[in-house]
């Protein structure tokens, strides 16, 4: 059975920067969680990061710099919190490695998570196409991710990822 690893606001947790959840209502991922496929994390609450907290965006670059040292990850104020989200990234890692997950339903748009865009670092609310730090470090390990408006393409991939299980232990 595949178990996927699901960002904590998505699942109705208050967790997010703001203090808010951005919980996701499904059917499916109603049944997933009694079949107990979900890890449910927040990489930012493992780093150590409390709630609520300032809003941070990356800065001058993109996720994959932040990994490697050359772009930073500020908070509104300014504060270089880059650190802590390199921690959140390396701590989303482990615990979808040591779950088995080969995926991951995040939520779009933040740093850490998001897996289709980010905010621009200028703080005003304008995105651009990209990833978060967590979603970039999972996908440089082989672990597929998805967005929340991607939930029916992970489905299939779940899907044909069982079957192709299936097919290979018979
Ligand atoms: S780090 Fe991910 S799981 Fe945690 S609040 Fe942010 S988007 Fe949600």
């Amino acid at each position: 059975m595949e178990r996927i690893l699901v960002s904590a606001c998505l699942m109705g947790y208050a967790v997010r920067y703001n203090g808010s959840d951005k919980a996701l209502i499904s059917n499916t991922l109603a049944r997933w969680r009694e079949e107990q496929r979900l890890l449910i994390h927040c990489p930012e609450m493992a780093a150590g990061l409390h709630t609520p907290r300032l809003p941070a965006e990356i800065d001058g670059g993109n996720a994959e710099q932040v990994l490697a040292g050359t772009a930073r990850i500020l908070e509104s104020d300014g504060k270089d919190v880059t650190q802590h989200y390199v921690l959140a990234a390396w701590l989303a890692l482990r615990a979808a490695q040591e779950s088995d997950c080969r995926f991951a339903l995040l939520t779009d748009g933040s740093p850490t998570c998001g897996s289709q865009h980010i905010y621009d670092g200028s703080f005003s609310g304008q995105q651009l196409p990209g990833q978060g730090v967590a979603a970039a470090l999972l996908r440089q390990h082989g672990i597929e991710v998805f967005a929340e408006s991607q939930l029916a393409e992970l489905v299939q991939r779940v899907a044909a990822a069982e079957k192709c299980r299936v097919v290979d232990a018979g």
